[in-house]
Parts: C-alpha cells; sequence; structure tokens
C-alpha cells in the first residue's frame, strides 16, 4: 500500500518533470502552465487505453475470467470517462485563461496609454514613460494629471 503510493508519486512528479521538457520541444516554444496537466491526462488516457487492449486480448486468448474481464473492462472505461471529464474541464479552464490574459493585456495596454497621455510634456510633447514632474525630455514642468473621480 505505501509502496504503491510511493510509485505514485513518483510517476507523478517524474510526469511533471520530464513532460514539460518534452512538451517544450514539440511546440517549440514558450510553455504554458497549463500544458503539463493536459498533457499528464492524455498520458493517463492513452495508459487506460493500452490496458483496455491487453486485456482485450488476455480475455481472447482465454487467459481472463468472463466475470474479471467485465468487471476490469467496466473499471478501466470508467477510469477513461473520468479522465475525459477532466481533460475537458481542463481545457475549459485553459480558454477561460486564456480570456483573462486577453482581458489583462487589454487593461495593461489602455493603462499604458493613459500614463502617456497624462504625463506627456506640454513643452516639447515629450511622452514620459513613468509619472513625473519636469519632462525628461526638456526639462519644463510637468502638470501633475487630474485626480480621476
Ligand atoms: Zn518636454
Amino acid at each position: 500500500m505505501l509502496l504503491g503510493i510511493a510509485v505514485l508519486i513518483a510517476v507523478g512528479m517524474a510526469t511533471y518533470i520530464v513532460l514539460p521538457l518534452l512538451s517544450a520541444e514539440t511546440a517549440g516554444g514558450s510553455l504554458p502552465v497549463d500544458v503539463t496537466v493536459l498533457g499528464d491526462l492524455k498520458r493517463r488516457r492513452l495508459v487506460v487505453y493500452d490496458n483496455l487492449q491487453d486485456l482485450e486480448f488476455e480475455f481472447q486468448s482465454g487467459k481472463i475470467a468472463p466475470g474479471d474481464y467485465e468487471a476490469l473492462r467496466a473499471n478501466y472505461l470508467g477510469e477513461a470517462t473520468v479522465l475525459m471529464a477532466a481533460t475537458q474541464e481542463a481545457e475549459q479552464l485553459k480558454e477561460n485563461d486564456a480570456v483573462i490574459e486577453r482581458e489583462i493585456t487589454a487593461r495593461r495596454t489602455q493603462r499604458d496609454v493613459q500614463i502617456k497621455a497624462e504625463y506627456s510634456c506640454p513643452a516639447c510633447g515629450y511622452e514620459n514613460p513613468l509619472p513625473v514632474k519636469f519632462c525628461g525630455e526638456c526639462g519644463a514642468r510637468v502638470p501633475a494629471p487630474r485626480k480621476k473621480g
């Protein structure tokens, strides 16, 4: 029992360490955090399908009693269903993350534009990238921005 848990943890850790490396190679670029989760789910689904095929084969060759075969098969199919649902959920989360990312980018851009407008120099028109009292380009006084209500 304890050994089984230890093995599971070891496999899980290996998955999280090795899979990102593999996917980074195939994706050839920046690695989103959730790739590991989806990759892990996919790998576990493939394992379940492998087990199902093995089971089918062993049943066909008469190594497994029909009752055991049915029970194991139901077990694997249940596992596959759970993994499918988890995958869909993870993909949904990924989509939500993408929406949030776009929202953040839009707001960040908006904020940057706002700062530029608020701290642009009235004398030379230079857009000071930071809140300043004096223009970084010509040294003229930059009026404090009006406080937003
Ligand atoms: Zn200036």
